[in-house]
């Protein structure tokens, strides 16, 4: 792998020219971010437990990441849930997990309504162990349409199930809770020398914010690798274990970057929400990546304390951070290039370095007006310690084969600027 150079095959062309060769129509991103209270709110719990829906068919939401907020047989042939969130307002990524099985084979319509204001945003994924997912067959999909903020969406769905005694789980998006962060982190990373995990923090709930440290460098030079401030964005979850299963992979270029440099990695920032169910915020009923001026809650605070402490002890300096999102499609938003950090063009260089590598994509960059405010993490990153940094958004519907691909270039393209 010490020339890394990506062959890339004919569907991942198709992929990139669906993504980038639409150039002139790119999306502008999100409305820019403003501040809001991030003090700790109510939330909404949901009542957990197997349901008994008549007919022989049983549901259940009792288990980590699961949200069902109710469900009825509202006729013969369908089952109505609704999906709520755990406090408004909320940003609209409507989660949803749950459990179906029935002591005869048959089919059942499965309908799934959330409230007033909200859409249904995740394509069903289903699974037969909780592990393994593919996506609901589209011919057994049906739903009804509406407009919502100029973006025709649906206010419900309706799916047919095959359902049996063998427990079929329904999800937003693959399940990815603490636990399977653990088990990640405990098989593929910590089984490498370089590689120690420590707990900086408790969340709201008391879950460790565990914190990895990749590499055997004397932490003068430090990157900063966080992901899932919020709960549903696993597709940002997975181009993050692809960026950080390269860095510490077994190429010369790995090698050397990890003798200069250390990577620290919150793998989950909101474990929390990730085994709630939630669709955004943390237990504080707070959007986590408004919170990096204020602080008023503890995993922000972890990972503040944690930087802030690394550099008092070293006199070292952290060059890059970046923060895994998913959003409605692939997009960078990053820092204003004219202000300077402590290694100014990095980012463009790496973000141009995927242009090269994958011919005819055109990267969707929308740089931050830089006014010194640090409401998300990225904006803290650079103007707290002067690190390089952008938020990294994988969109919900990203081929999972590209998701991985462009985290592995983007960490390649990193250490080879890093080192240079
Ligand atoms: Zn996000």
């Amino acid at each position: 792998m010490k020339n890394f150079k990506i062959k890339a095959p004919l569907f991942i062309l198709i992929i990139l020219c669906f993504l980038g060769c639409k150039s002139t129509t790119q999306w502008k991103g999100q409305e820019p971010i403003k501040k809001v209270s991030t003090q700790t709110v109510p939330i909404q719990r949901q009542y957990k437990g197997v349901f008994d829906l008549g007919d022989g068919i049983f549901m259940s939401n009792d288990y980590s990441g699961a949200r069902m907020n109710g469900v009825a047989r509202t006729n013969d042939s369908l089952l109505s849930v609704l999906i709520t969130p755990e406090n408004l307002p909320i940003n609209p990524s409507p989660w949803y997990g749950f459990k179906i099985w029935s002591e005869t084979e048959k089919d059942q319509y499965v309908k799934l309504t959330y409230n007033e204001d909200a859409f249904h945003r995740y394509f069903p994924k289903l699974s037969k162990n909780g592990s393994t997912w593919e996506a609901l067959d589209s011919l057994r999909y049906t739903s009804v349409k509406k407009i919502f903020n100029e973006r025709e969406l649906a206010e419900s769905i309706t799916m047919k199930l095959s359902l049996s005694k063998d427990t079929l789980w329904i999800s937003a998006q693959e399940l990815i809770t603490s636990s399977e962060v653990d088990g990640w982190t405990n098989k593929k990373l910590m089984t490498n020398s370089f590689v120690t995990k420590s707990t900086i923090g408790e969340s709201n709930q008391g879950r460790p914010i565990n914190l990895l440290k990749i590499g055997e460098s004397n932490d003068q030079k430090m990157i900063m690798v966080i992901s899932r401030q919020h709960p549903p964005e696993v597709t940002g979850f997975l181009a993050m274990q692809a960026f950080i299963e390269t860095i510490s992979g077994e190429t010369d270029l790995a090698k050397r970057f990890r003798a200069v440099y250390n990577t620290y990695v919150v793998p989950l920032v909101n474990p929390d929400g990730a085994d709630n169910g939630h669709w955004r915020h943390n237990y504080g009923g707070v959007d986590l990546n408004r919170d990096w001026e204020s602080f008023n809650q503890p995993e922000t605070r972890a990972i503040r304390d944690f930087m802030r402490e690394k550099v008092t002890e070293t006199g070292g300096k952290f060059y890059f951070g970046v923060d895994f999102h998913s959003t409605w499609e692939d997009i960078f938003y990053t820092i204003s290039p004219e202000l300077k950090g402590n290694m100014p063009g990095l980012v463009p260089k790496v973000i141009s370095g995927l242009e090269d590598e994958f011919p005819g994509y055109k990267p969707n960059i929308r740089p931050s007006p830089g006014t010194g405010t640090k409401i998300n993490s990225t904006a803290f990153f650079f103007f707290e310690f002067g690190a390089e940094s952008f938020t990294y958004e994988v969109g919900d519907n990203t081929p999972l084969e590209f998701v991985r691909k462009k985290g592995e270039v983007t960490a390649l393209k990193l250490m080879e600027q890093l080192l240079k």
